[in-house]
């Protein structure tokens, strides 16, 4: 069998940094699209040469906010991913995992964009590229929310830039939406997830906010100007979303994640299952063969390092080890029996299918009662975990206090 690889691509560039914001993004740094356009493609070229016998699962880009860099310059990035790497846009008959047959294309492609930076054409222009499934962060519908999380768009924006994807082709869309913000209330959120619903996306995300240090709203937080929502909220919140997007036809196939039958996101799925990823970019993470990196996070050196066009040649044979010596690729590290098993766990019970007993042995040469059946046969009695047909799973109580559960599985 082919082996195969995701690519993860990104974009650290945003119109505005959002107040709850850690990621390695930055504002106001157009004068730099281009050059990082140029070095991101010379390393994607460097990359298709070091990985030339993986076949390409899924393409995702992210950010930051990709969609605000010119459509010439995604126009660039797209084209050298496909003159580097083996990338099938052709279509196939597949199961959803609720068994209705589907045709999608066999590389799923996905784009995040903002409301806000997108317009019809440059759309059209994505669809064009062969992106086939669109991401967009919304967060919530409510003005004030949006104010307060310090997002650069409306819920009009939305909505246009939601009919712009429909326009251009999109039958593929995932819409962001963030839980457990200030101020919120399971009334208001409800408000929010129906005014969602509304547009019928085929996707829908809803992570929780968390405060992360050096943003503004840790600040607030720390001065005790932020009111969360307490606990119970919160898990009202997450109960009432499974319910009412379950009447909407969606079913819950990760702790977070919502998706119509068929389009339950490939690339994530990717990662809760392990297969190999590749990220390239500023400060993007990849896992290949059970050896994990991240590229550095210093926007200077990323620039500096791939502005020489004698990189392309020099890396010829020596791959990973001349980006580490070069300061691109770090923290590289091959992952033990033990940690793989771990990640394994830990990952495969995110998605509500669990994980298989029998893919733990066949992967890890382990039985995996052996090495788990007694923290099974615990979190089975407390109601935290289920077994069926060689499969476990979380229950929804276990979902509620996941953290803790999956914490379990550290050997
Ligand atoms: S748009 Fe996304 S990446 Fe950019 S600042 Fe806001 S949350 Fe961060």
């Amino acid at each position: 069998m082919n082996k195969t690889i995701r690519l993860y691509l990104h974009i650290p560039f945003c119109v505005r940094k959002c107040n709850y914001c850690d990621f390695v993004s930055f504002a106001g740094k157009e004068d730099l699209f281009d050059d990082y356009t140029n070095a991101l493609c010379r390393e994607i070229r460097i990359n298709g040469k070091l990985y030339q016998d993986y076949e390409t699962a899924s393409v995702y880009i992210g950010g930051g906010t990709p969609s605000i860099l010119k459509p010439e310059q995604m126009e660039r990035i797209v084209s050298t991913l496909n003159e580097s790497f083996r990338i099938s846009g052709t279509k196939e008959k597949r199961k959803g995992l609720r068994r209705q047959r589907i045709i999608r294309p066999v590389t799923e492609f996905s784009i995040e964009c903002n409301p806000g930076t997108v317009d019809k054409k440059k759309l059209k222009g994505y669809k064009k590229l062969g992106i086939n499934r669109i991401s967009f962060g919304l967060q919530s519908s409510d003005p004030d929310d949006l104010k307060m999380l310090g997002r650069i768009h409306t819920f009009d924006d939305f909505v246009e830039s939601f009919e712009g994807a429909r326009e251009a082709g999109f039958d593929n869309i995932n819409v962001d939406l963030m839980q457990a913000i200030p101020g919120q209330s399971v009334k208001s959120w409800m408000r929010v997830l129906a005014m969602v619903s509304i547009w019928k996306p085929e996707h829908i995300s809803a992570y929780s906010l968390i405060v992360e240090e050096g943003t503004p709203f840790y600040e607030k937080y720390k001065n005790g100007e932020l009111m969360l929502p307490d606990e119970e909220t919160e898990r009202d919140i997450y109960y009432y979303t499974r319910e009412l997007l379950e009447k909407s036809g969606y079913f819950r196939y990760e702790i977070s994640n919502y998706a119509l039958p068929g389009f339950e996101c490939r690339h994530n799925i990717g990662y809760w299952r392990r297969d190999n990823y590749l990220g390239m970019g500023l400060n993007s993470s990849s896992m290949v063969e059970n050896v994990r990196w991240k590229n550095t996070e210093d926007l200077s050196a990323y620039l500096s390092v791939f502005a020489d066009p004698k990189i392309e040649e020099d890396i010829s044979g020596s791959g990973a080890e001349y980006l580490a010596e070069k300061g691109i690729i770090q923290e590289r590290k091959i992952l033990t029996h033990k940690e793989q098993m771990e990640e394994f766990m830990f990952l495969g019970l995110r998605m509500n299918g669990g994980i298989r007993k029998q893919e733990f042995f066949d992967t890890f040469g382990q039985d995996f009662d052996f090495t788990y059946g007694p923290v099974v046969y615990e979190l089975k009695t407390k109601g935290l975990l289920e077994e069926l047909d060689g499969r476990v799973f979380l229950t929804d109580r276990g979902v509620d206090v996941s953290n803790v559960v999956l914490a379990e599985f550290l050997l």
